[in-house]
């Protein structure tokens, strides 16, 4: 029998994996891919391994850079001065720096001071005291509603997918708070890092820590769990595996398709992902980060990803988050592809394709809804013996691998207190 069994094989559930073999539990990861890494994963384009979904590290990314400095990796990284821009009535409007806002045509003069008073005043807020807010109504408050149409309306359906008045302020305000913080002094863009090789280096050395004390299973999707008089039976790969706790970092609709003997529901929803990781046959003049906000486009990003690390390729993502059930989800890869090289042509003029790697989640990242704390709250209580990581537990923090690294620390710290006061009872 196992102290716990952790589901999942991304960072949440390496950390968790790691925490538990440091504070002496015996674990067993159940990964049902066939490599570790989860979302920030790596996948082969035009002959290099390259992140499937775009990743950067921001400097406040502190559980994330000491994971990588424990791995030895910190040699490896590399940072940079990013630049982002909004495209919109056919044109690339840069936004790094105080002067581009000046020069932002959409605003009229009340906008550009509207919006620097938003700004000003997010600085001043906690998310936490935001919570049970629509975004919509945060913004109108402090931005204006001009600012809001223009600018953060269309931003906000591009990036959580349902409608502003439905996205939670707590988790808008610590995005905005975010990307402040990425903003070093002197510098006028965000300072942003890569790791050189990829992130499936970092996942490596993990994997193969973890082997020094915990079992990890790949290609194992966990099928079923049931209670049992002492733990939990975890069913996967036509076995079954006993342990006293369970750590979950599935999406929570994922884990509520498990349970056998007894029931778990959850209300969160999930936003789904295409990405397409295009090489090309040339460079591109685009800043690292462009918003789209041209309507009519189904790319909703483009990110230059040539100019974080070294790459061989000319490289951008272009990428939409999408409601779990939009078509692109589930299209062939050569349908994204192909719909995605179209806006880029249409943005930047003739450009052909050297490779393309096309990847599609349903369950990319949780709604975070007005009503997300009250869908969550309870959720470490629901299910004696079972704890959560990962994403959907990160509110109202930005969902990074940091934030779930130390999501998995957490978990695997209640798992810990859980083995040891049963073995004090026992
Ligand atoms: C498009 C995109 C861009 C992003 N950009 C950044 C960024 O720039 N910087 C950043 O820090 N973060 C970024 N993120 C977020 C980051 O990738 C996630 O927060 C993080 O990877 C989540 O890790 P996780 O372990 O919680 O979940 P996941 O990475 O989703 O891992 C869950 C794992 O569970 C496995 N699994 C699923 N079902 C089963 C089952 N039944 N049994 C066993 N295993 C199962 C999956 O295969 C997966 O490996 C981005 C995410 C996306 C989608």
């Amino acid at each position: 029998m196992y102290d716990a069994v952790v589901l999942g094989g991304g960072y949440s559930g390496l950390a968790a994996a790691r925490s538990l073999m440091r504070g002496g539990a015996g674990s067993l990861l159940l990964e049902a891919s066939g490599g570790l890494g989860g979302a920030g994963r790596c996948g082969p384009v035009a002959g290099e391994s390259v992140e499937w979904f775009y990743h950067h590290i921001k400097p406040h990314d502190t559980e994330l850079l000491e994971l990588i400095g424990e791995m030895g990796l910190t040699g490896s990284l590399l940072w940079q001065e990013t630049s982002m821009a909004f495209y919109l009535e056919g044109r690339l409007y840069p936004f790094s720096r105080p002067q581009d806002l000046l020069r932002f045509a959409p605003f009229n003069l009340a906008d550009k001071l509207r919006f620097c008073a938003g700004m000003l005043s997010s600085r001043f807020t906690q998310s936490q005291n935001l919570t049970g807010m629509s975004a919509k109504d945060w913004i109108v408050r402090h931005w204006g509603q001009s600012v809001y149409h223009k600018m953060m309306a269309p931003m906000m359906r591009n990036k959580f997918g349902i409608p502003p008045e439905r996205v939670c302020a707590g988790f808008l305000h610590g995005r905005i708070k975010g990307l402040a913080a990425t903003k070093a002094k002197g510098v006028s863009g965000e300072m942003l890092g890569y790791l050189d090789g990829g992130l499936d280096r970092l996942a490596r050395r993990l994997g193969d820590e973890l082997t020094q004390g915990a079992d990890v299973r790949l290609n194992s999707p966990a099928t079923a769990l049931e209670r049992t008089k002492d733990g939990y039976l975890v069913h996967a790969g036509g076995q079954s595996h006993a342990a006293r706790v369970v750590i979950n970092t599935l999406p929570l609709n994922r884990f509520a398709l498990l349970p056998v003997n007894f029931s778990f529901e959850s209300r969160v929803k999930y936003q789904g992902v295409a990405c397409a990781l295009m090489a090309l046959d040339r460079t591109l003049e685009l800043p690292y980060w462009t918003n789209i906000l041209e309507p009519g486009f189904s790319s909703k990003v483009v990110v230059n990803q040539s100019l974080l690390g070294h790459h061989r390729a000319n490289l951008v993502y272009c990428s939409a988050y999408l409601a779990d059930e939009h078509p692109l989800i589930t299209a062939p890869a050569n349908q994204v592809r192909d719909t995605y090289l179209k806006d880029l042509r249409a943005m930047v003029g003739p450009v052909e394709l050297v490779d393309c790697l096309v990847t599609q989640s349903p369950v990319a990242t949780p709604v975070f809804d007005v009503d997300y704390h009250q869908q969550t709250h309870d959720l470490q209580n629901r299910l004696p013996g079972v704890f959560f990581a990962g994403n959907a537990t990160i509110y109202p923090h930005s969902r990074t691998i940091s934030s779930v690294i130390c999501s998995g620390r957490r978990a695997a710290g209640m798992a810990l207190e859980r083995l040891a006061s049963g073995s004090r009872a026992a």
